[in-house]
């Protein structure tokens, strides 16, 4: 029977002053979904992994965002055909997911098994969608866990690299140009749902603060294509999220400010948290500003996981089968 793997990276998205649009992919960790057709008319999830996360197709992102893809096959709007033709009203697809990606860590784990299965699933179909197709049924799935309609993961994870989601109505996704960087990611063994930090942000700014923001999202992009990393440290401001999520986080200020202190360019919160990261010019400065934040939760006795990875430019590519 056909089956095809994928390995669909973390991401982090808001990267402190974007928002909901910027979001980058990191190399580790990633989830991996293998997807297989089956002869029955279904969505089949089954996990191989211990986060006991949801088996029911409607209730999983990953089978959600299948669900969307087949929903839009058997639209009477979608006229093309299935190639090789296939009669989805006898076939159905059974996901396995393994995550590697910890559900609620800010770093895009709903979006990864989001994309994966859709990424997969399509190749599975001839590779019947194209990117923004793509996009969109993932964005279903991701709709579910965040309870709001935002790309800013599912974007780079798709795609690699640095993304800036410019529209989500319609889609219309910019990929940018970034200069070598590492990233180091720290996560503290606490659960934030995405869905839960979005209740605590304040629905209206001052136009001071909204100018602020815009100005430093527009530097970022300009150091990102440049390769200004001073630029880059300077536009890593964000006076409209951070101060009211970073409570969530236990020691967010002493992390950062050890991140800093270690030769980072800047950080902050990744997603909705709890995870934090930072960006540096080497991997060298970013091992070491892994062991100085990792210091900080190992003397307060906070458990986490430590991450330090290139930007990885691939994004959800699928593996090569094994030769028996
Ligand atoms: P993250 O930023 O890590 O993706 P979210 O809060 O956005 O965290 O998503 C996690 C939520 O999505 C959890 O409530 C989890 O139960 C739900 N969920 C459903 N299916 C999946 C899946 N396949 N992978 C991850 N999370 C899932």
């Amino acid at each position: 029977m056909e089956k095809i793997t994928v390995r669909a990276p973390a991401t982090v998205a808001n990267v402190v002053c974007g928002f909901d649009c910027l979001g980058f992919a990191i190399k580790e960790p990633f989830d991996e979904i293998t997807i297989s057709i089956i002869e029955e008319q279904t969505v089949k999830i089954k996990h191989l992994d211990n986060f006991n996360l949801p088996t029911e197709a409607d209730q999983n992102v990953a089978g959600k965002a299948v669900l969307a893809m087949i929903e839009k096959i058997q639209s009477s709007d979608h006229k093309k055909p299935l190639s090789p033709p296939k009669n989805l009203e006898h076939i159905g697809f059974q996901i396995e997911i393994k995550k590697g990606i910890k559900p609620g860590s800010g770093i895009g784990s709903s979006a990864a098994s989001a994309v994966g299965a859709v990424v997969a699933a399509n190749e599975l179909l001839g590779n019947h969608f194209r990117t923004n197709e793509l996009l969109e049924f993932a964005l279903a799935g991701e709709e579910l866990a965040s309870q709001g309609r935002h790309a800013d993961n599912i974007a780079p994870c798709l795609l690699g690299g640095f993304t800036l989601v410019r529209s989500v109505d319609p889609l219309d996704i910019v990929k940018l140009e970034f200069p070598p960087l590492f990233v180091t990611v720290i996560h503290p063994q606490i659960e934030i749902k995405t869905s839960e930090a979005r209740k605590i942000l304040p629905q209206q700014i001052p136009l001071k603060t909204a100018v602020k923001a815009w100005s430093n999202l527009g530097a970022f992009v300009s150091a990102l294509s440049k390769g200004d990393y001073e630029l880059l440290a300077r536009s890593m401001e964000d006076e409209i999220i951070e101060p009211v999520r970073k409570g969530l986080i236990p020691y967010f200020d002493e992390l950062k400010k050890a991140g800093l202190k270690a030769g980072a360019l800047g950080g902050g919160i990744s997603g909705s948290g709890p995870s934090v990261f930072m960006l540096s010019k080497s991997q060298e400065i970013a091992q070491n500003v892994a062991q100085e934040m990792s210091g900080i939760l190992d003397k307060n006795r906070i458990p986490f996981k430590a991450y330090v990875s290139e930007i990885d430019s691939e994004g959800t590519k699928v593996i090569p089968r094994r030769k028996a």
